[in-house]
């Protein structure tokens, strides 16, 4: 379809595709929408996993560009020009040493510094306090109960990853029974990787 990974990913795309992100992207996505402004690590870690989806460098920079300036209170045009355009071309290998960096792993995520007030990267399933995840969670749809309770202690327990492909399968659950009851087969592997969350979830849908 038109939001697979073939370039086709726009600027004014990306708010739709949440439903396919895990909680560590969508919470990064809420906050850049909401603060104009993402800091570093978390610029990195969403911009990097944007790259992934399909999101070409001149729409990611028009993307960081749209959010960061506009809304109330958010920075001029010249001032991202001057500040930002850099780093956003940059993870696309366009500056700098012309690496060609990879979205994180779940395994990077977690071994960044944890966020501090006003940042939003990291692992929910790790940094948010466990009432602050079952608002997210209920948020993302799925309803209280056992199966949030089942998440919240996974979390507790330091399962992270379990804990994130346990809520993918909640919230896929339908269409995973739908398939496995046409026989088809079911990656039911665990969930190391945000951009692997997103395919799958992709992929499911069409
Ligand atoms: Fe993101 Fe990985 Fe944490 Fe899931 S387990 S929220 S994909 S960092």
């Amino acid at each position: 379809g038109s939001e697979t990974n073939d370039g086709s990913v726009t600027a004014e795309s990306v708010p739709s595709l949440m439903k396919h992100m895990p909680l560590c992207m969508n919470r990064l996505m809420q906050g850049v929408m909401s603060d104009h402004h993402l800091k570093y690590q978390g610029r990195q870690q969403l911009s990097l996993f944007l790259k992934g989806i399909g999101l070409s460098a001149e729409e990611a920079l028009r993307f960081w560009q749209m959010q960061f300036t506009s809304g109330p209170g958010s920075m001029s045009i010249e001032r991202f020009n001057k500040e930002y355009k850099y780093t956003f071309r940059h993870n696309y290998g366009l500056e700098g040493g012309r690496i060609n960096y990879k979205p994180w792993d779940c395994r990077t995520i977690l071994s960044k510094p944890r966020p501090s007030k006003n940042e939003y990267h990291g692992c929910p399933y790790r940094d948010l306090h466990r009432d602050q995840l079952a608002d997210q969670l209920q948020k993302m749809g799925l309803d209280q109960g056992a199966r949030l309770d089942d998440v919240l202690e996974l979390s507790d327990r330091g399962e992270y990853q379990v804990a994130c492909t346990k809520v993918f399968e909640l919230m896929h659950g339908e269409k995973i029974n739908a398939l496995l009851k046409n026989g088809d087969t079911v990656d039911e592997t665990s969930i190391t990787h945000p951009n692997l969350y997103y395919s799958r979830s992709l992929y499911l849908e069409s």
